[in-house]
């Protein structure tokens, strides 16, 4: 495994054909497509791996069949990726119980871990504890990047191509502000935490509960653990600890609040939906959440994650050779085609979990008219056609 973690040869003082920023699923698969095709590939990362993640773990068909395309099924064994079969919505009033067949959970910090040795595997140098940021002036052709090391030490590298894959908490683009969509009026933030020893909650399910202020997933890990993830307005927050505003919805929809919840530490996000920015200029690429990202409603973020990275192989290995300026338009293009249509249903939804009466109301209606369930999941799970010719 070739891990860097302090400043050497093997990073520094050279040129490389892309350097990716950001370990998590878009910038990992993104190393590792396009190690696979041969490239020299530098994957920067701020934290030390395995790192935790906000997140609901949950993997739709979707993503499990672009995984697997991609030759990577082995990160969907039973010992790291529980089965789901069905996303149970619960509100005040309500509950709803919808088949989502072919889903996985993941625990996110050894999901990641996996897809960062999987492209260490296909050739891609990882190094971790170091923070990266954009040079905005380029040097004759090529993308300058500072690494900033945690013992304090700074270089700099060059690369043909440079994929911002920070997600939404990145620092990556201080130098190049204009570049970052901003967070929407009314954003919720996201929370989350693991538990240890929670005997509430059945397997092989998604449990979703919907209340005014927010809501809460709750999904059993491999390993037994219990993942909690949630996103709420931060008014909700005010003046009370996380752990009670999102008990408090569990509890409004009847659902009951683990054991140890209370005791639990509970990590929180920036605000999440996104609005404005570029997803490309000059020689770089936003790829994931750093290119924009509304809310975890519909559990897609590491399938569009996922999806844009295995998009942009193809162009990065073009732009590489020879920058033209056609390919940022290109860039968000694509990106507009593989997450557009996908996160308007989000978007909807999202608009949707904002009136939880409303809400009670479509989950009944649908309740009586099941028939349609099935093609509308079959059309979510839907690989896009660009992808389809991609992999
Ligand atoms: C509450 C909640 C629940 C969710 N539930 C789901 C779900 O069930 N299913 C799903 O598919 N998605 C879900 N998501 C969304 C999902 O977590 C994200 O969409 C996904 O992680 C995006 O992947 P990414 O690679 O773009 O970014 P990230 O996973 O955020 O990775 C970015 C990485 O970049 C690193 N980094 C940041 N800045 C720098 C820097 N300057 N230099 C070097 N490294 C840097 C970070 O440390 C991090 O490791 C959820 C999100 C939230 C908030």
């Amino acid at each position: 495994m070739r891990v860097n973690s302090s400043l050497s040869l093997a990073t520094s003082e050279r040129s490389w054909d892309v350097v990716v920023i950001g370990a998590g699923p878009a910038g990992a698969l993104a190393a590792h497509q396009l190690a696979k095709r041969g490239l020299q590939v530098l994957l920067v990362e701020r934290k030390e791996f395995p790192r935790d993640k906000v997140c609901g773990g949950c993997l739709g068909a979707r993503a499990v069949e672009l995984l697997d395309r991609v030759g990577l099924s082995r990160l969907l064994e039973p010992s790291t990726a529980g089965r789901t079969d069905a996303l149970q919505f619960y509100t005040r009033t309500s509950t709803l119980r919808l088949p989502v067949p072919g889903g996985r959970v993941v625990c996110r910090s050894e999901f990641d871990r996996q897809l960062v040795a999987a492209s260490i595997g296909q050739g891609a140098v990882f190094r971790q504890r170091t923070h990266a940021v954009v040079e905005p002036n380029l040097a004759v052709g090529l993308r300058r990047v500072l690494l900033h090391s945690e013992d304090g030490q700074t270089e700099t590298v060059t690369a043909k191509v440079v994929l911002v894959c920070d997600g939404l908490s990145g620092g990556a683009l201080v130098r190049l502000p204009w570049m970052r969509a901003s967070p929407s009026v009314g954003s919720r933030l996201g929370l989350g935490t693991v538990l240890d020893d929670a005997a509430e909650f059945e397997p092989d399910r998604i449990h979703m509960a919907v209340d005014t202020p927010g809501y809460v997933g709750i999904v059993r890990l491999p390993d037994n653990r219990l993942n909690i993830a949630s996103a709420i307005d931060p008014v909700a927050l005010k003046g009370r600890q996380p752990v009670a505003a999102m008990s408090n919805i569990l509890t409004a929809c009847r659902l009951p609040v683990p054991e140890n919840f209370t005791s639990s530490h509970v990590k929180s996000t920036p605000l999440l939906t996104r609005r404005g920015g570029q997803r490309a200029c000059e020689r770089l690429l936003l790829v994931g959440d750093a290119g924009g990202y509304l809310e975890p409603i519909t559990g897609e973020g590491m399938a569009w994650a996922i999806a844009s990275a295995i998009a942009a192989e193809p162009l990065v290995a073009e732009a590489q050779r020879a920058w033209r300026p056609h390919h940022s338009d290109q860039w968000e293009q694509t990106v507009g085609h593989l997450v557009a249509s996908r996160q308007s249903i989000c978007r909807s939804l999202a608009r949707l979990t904002r009136h939880p009466r409303l809400l009670s109301y479509a989950m009944r209606s649908l309740a009586t008219v099941p028939w349609v369930v099935a093609p509308l999941i079959n059309h979510l799970n839907r690989l896009p056609p660009r992808l389809e010719t991609l992999c």
